[in-house]
């Protein structure tokens, strides 16, 4: 998925991540930290085109993850918001300012707004920063090449997008037609959080449908200001609508909506399975997940353990803190290259930079919350008690109220132990060692997951058996890699449902068909 600098944990560039406009800037730290002191964060729902207070008046504190300050407090939306959010997507929807306009207009607004994010993407950058203690080079990254080009992407899919005829005979022409299914549910995790929104709400938009969102309580801040830049777009009001809230609240309340049409969410297996549980339980709904990983990196005796390999390595893990579902946690490596593996992945973390996320240097930020920092030492806890080798890291950063974790390294980690298993979301990588591939793909294959696998081989023939026996949704062959916006993206087994994101799969989950029968009148 994302993009890389060349400087940063980045083997892999991807010119379909990389906007045609190009709004990296010179800011450094200090004017980062002047710009983010300047920033007005959004604080209310966004709904039927305008920024209101929760109907309770409730709020919530949203915290800074590099300091433990709160920046700023944020509307606490429950059932009733999410009723008046529901209202008027339906209401647009009917109306078809959206859902029925040409082609070429809806075109039009989300290229424009992919245009407003571009040019906004320092701000948004920043904000998104602040919110999720992400490094600002991510931030920038996504914010300023990827979120456009979802819009755009999907934007010039939508007059390029024909129905079906099916064959008949020449009393009858039968059409095939796909039409936008209504309004959508969007319930969104924290490790992405500008990102997430793009991958959901440019195809659902593409589509024609009403979208209500809920991103993630930990990180509100930048799908409100998304839906401001989407009006400004001329995407007319009601047609997203964003409902910052809790999970409990306002989550159930949009998986339990008897007037949503769909539910798209990504987040872990437990939540997901919910969704499930609400849609059987209201209006059977057609639920999308996307959830967890414990996705392996597989390194074979006749690879070349060179830079790109453990510089790929050290991403596959590293990337994001490790706050990453397709993260390469467990990584296999030949018995007999352990050593050398083990000697040159723990070098090149040592030279990772971990700190302030507002410097352009640093690689790893900070933890979401401080109830997840918590929950990735207990891991490294269970790690250490269950016998494997701490290599490096188990600790956070000395002297800073920020919910940091330094990136660690296991080795002698085995199949059964919980992390090699369970989905930590932190900067914990463990080496396991294989004697044969055979035993190499029966451990990658071993997990209630199925997203993402890498395999490093120069042989051909074993590239190609890992990729058709690997049982997940992504499989990089000498790269870590989770494809592009062109390629569809979502797991086997427990780390997801059939829908896919991305690619023009993902439209898909925002369609549904019409069969037109048309006879001759006489
Ligand atoms: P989470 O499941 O706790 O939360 C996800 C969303 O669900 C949040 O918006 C949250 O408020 C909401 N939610 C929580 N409880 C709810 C409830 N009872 N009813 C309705 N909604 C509820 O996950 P998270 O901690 O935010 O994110 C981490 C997880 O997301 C990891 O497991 C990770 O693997 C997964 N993830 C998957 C992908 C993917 O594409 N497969 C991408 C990113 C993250
Ligand atoms: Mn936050």
């Amino acid at each position: 998925m994302p993009h890389h600098s060349a400087c940063r944990i980045s083997p892999h560039r991807n010119p379909a991540n990389e906007g045609v406009f190009d709004v990296t800037t010179q800011q450094g730290t200090t004017d980062l930290h002047a710009m983010a002191a300047n920033l007005s964060l959004p604080g209310e729902a966004f709904i039927d085109g305008g920024f209101r207070p929760a109907a309770s008046g409730k709020v919530f504190e949203n915290v800074n993850p590099a300091t433990g300050a709160v920046l700023n407090t944020v509307a606490a939306c429950d059932a009733a918001d999410v009723d008046t959010a529901v209202a008027a997507g339906r209401r647009a929807f009917k109306e078809g300012s959206w859902s029925r306009v040409a082609p070429e207009e809806r075109k039009a607004v989300l290229i424009r707004l992919a245009e407003l994010i571009r040019a906004d993407a320092e701000a948004l950058a920043t904000m998104e920063s602040l919110d999720s203690g992400k490094t600002i080079t991510d931030c920038r990254n996504e914010i300023g090449h990827e979120v456009p080009a979802f819009f755009q992407w999907y934007g010039e899919l939508i007059d390029k997008t024909f129905g079906k005829i099916a064959p008949t005979d020449e009393q009858t022409l039968a059409l095939i037609l796909q039409e936008p299914i209504g309004v959508a549910g969007v319930v969104l995790p924290w490790n992405f959080p500008l990102l997430m929104a793009a991958w959901k709400v440019a195809p659902a938009l593409a589509a024609g449908c009403s979208v209500v969102v809920k991103p993630a309580e930990q990180t509100p801040l930048t799908a409100l200001r998304l839906a401001q830049l989407a009006l400004e777009a001329g995407v007319p009001a009601g047609v997203l609508n964003v409902v910052p809230g809790f999970g409990e609240t306002a989550g159930q309340a949009i998986g339990r909506h008897a007037d949503i049409d769909v539910v798209s969410f990504t987040g872990s297996t437990e939540i997901g399975a919910m969704f499930l549980r609400y849609a059987s339980d209201s209006n059977l709904k057609p639920v999308g997940l996307e959830m967890g990983g414990k996705s392996p990196f597989i390194v074979l005796d006749d690879a070349e353990i060179n830079e790109a390999l453990i510089e790929n390595a050290v991403m596959a893990a590293l990337w994001n803190g490790g706050q990453n579902c397709s993260a390469n946690m467990r990584q296999y490596v030949s018995a007999g290259r352990k050593a050398e593996y083990l000697d040159k992945v723990s070098a090149r973390i040592s030279r990772l930079k971990v700190g302030d996320p507002l410097d352009p240097e640093t690689d790893i930020g900070a933890m979401v919350s401080s109830e997840h920092r918590d929950r990735v030492m207990s891991y490294i806890e269970k790690g250490v008690s269950e016998g494997a080798r701490l290599v490096r890291g188990g600790g956070g950063l000395e002297g800073s109220d920020g919910f940091f974790v330094l990136p660690t390294l296991f080795d002698d980690v085995t199949q059964e132990m919980t992390i090699a298993r369970e989905e930590i979301f932190g900067p914990v990588l463990g080496v396991i060692p294989f004697d044969t591939a055979e035993a190499a793909l029966e451990m990658a294959a071993d997990s209630v997951y199925g997203l993402h696998a890498s395999v490093f081989t120069r042989d051909i023939d074993r590239a190609l058996h890992f990729a058709r026996r690997l049982p997940c949704g992504t499989i990089s062959i000498n790269s870590f890699s989770e494809g592009d916006i062109k390629t569809p993206f979502g797991g086997y087994k427990r780390s997801g449902s059939l829908a896919r994101d991305n690619g023009t799969e993902a439209m898909q989950q925002y369609l549904q068909a019409k069969t037109v029968w048309i006879a001759r009148s006489s």
